[in-house]
C-alpha cells in the first residue's frame, strides 16, 4: 500500500507524525480526500476533523482553523490548534460547550455572536473526535 507522510503542527508543537494512506479533511472549499502523487496545493482549512487512514484503521484529529499543504509525497497541517481524540478532555470541551450555548442565548448586545458561535463549533467539534456526540 502506498504511503503519504503527514505531519500535523501546530504554534505550540507538533501534534502527530506519521506515514498514512490516506488523509482526508474539509477545507473552507469542501471535502478533500488527499492519497500519495496529489498535485501541490494549500487550502485553508475549517473548524474540523482531520481523518488519517493507517492500516485499517482511522485516526481522528480535531483541528481548529489552519491550512493544508499538499506536496507529492507529504501534507502538512498548520493548525491554531489541534488535539488527537485521546488528548481532549471531554470535561473541557462540555463546559465550553454550555458557555458558549449561554452566551448564544442571551440576546444581549455585548455579546460578541460569532465569536460564540466559533467556540461552540471548536467544542463540538472536540466531542465528535472523542465519539460523546
Ligand atoms: P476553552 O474555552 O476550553 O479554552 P477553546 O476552544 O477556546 O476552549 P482554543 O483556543 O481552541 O480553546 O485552544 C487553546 C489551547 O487549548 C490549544 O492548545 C488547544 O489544543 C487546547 N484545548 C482546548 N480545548 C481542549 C480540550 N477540550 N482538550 C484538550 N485540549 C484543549
Amino acid at each position: 500500500m502506498k504511503t503519504i507522510k503527514v505531519s500535523v503542527v501546530t504554534p505550540d508543537g507538533p501534534v502527530y507524525e506519521s506515514d498514512v494512506e490516506m488523509v482526508s479533511t474539509k477545507a473552507k472549499s469542501g471535502e478533500l480526500g488527499i492519497l500519495p502523487g496529489h498535485i501541490p496545493m494549500v487550502a485553508p482549512l475549517a473548524i474540523g476533523t482531520v481523518r488519517l487512514k493507517k492500516e485499517g484503521n482511522t485516526e481522528l484529529v480535531a483541528v481548529t482553523g489552519g491550512f493544508l499543504e499538499v506536496r507529492p509525497d507529504k501534507v502538512t497541517v498548520l493548525a491554531q490548534a489541534a488535539e488527537l481524540g485521546s488528548e481532549i478532555d471531554v470535561t473541557r470541551a462540555e463546559e465550553a460547550k454550555k458557555r458558549a450555548e449561554q452566551r448564544l442565548q442571551t440576546n444581549d448586545s455585548s455579546t460578541d455572536l460569532r465569536r460564540a458561535e466559533l467556540a461552540l463549533q471548536r467544542a463540538l467539534n472536540r466531542l465528535k473526535v472523542t465519539g460523546r456526540i
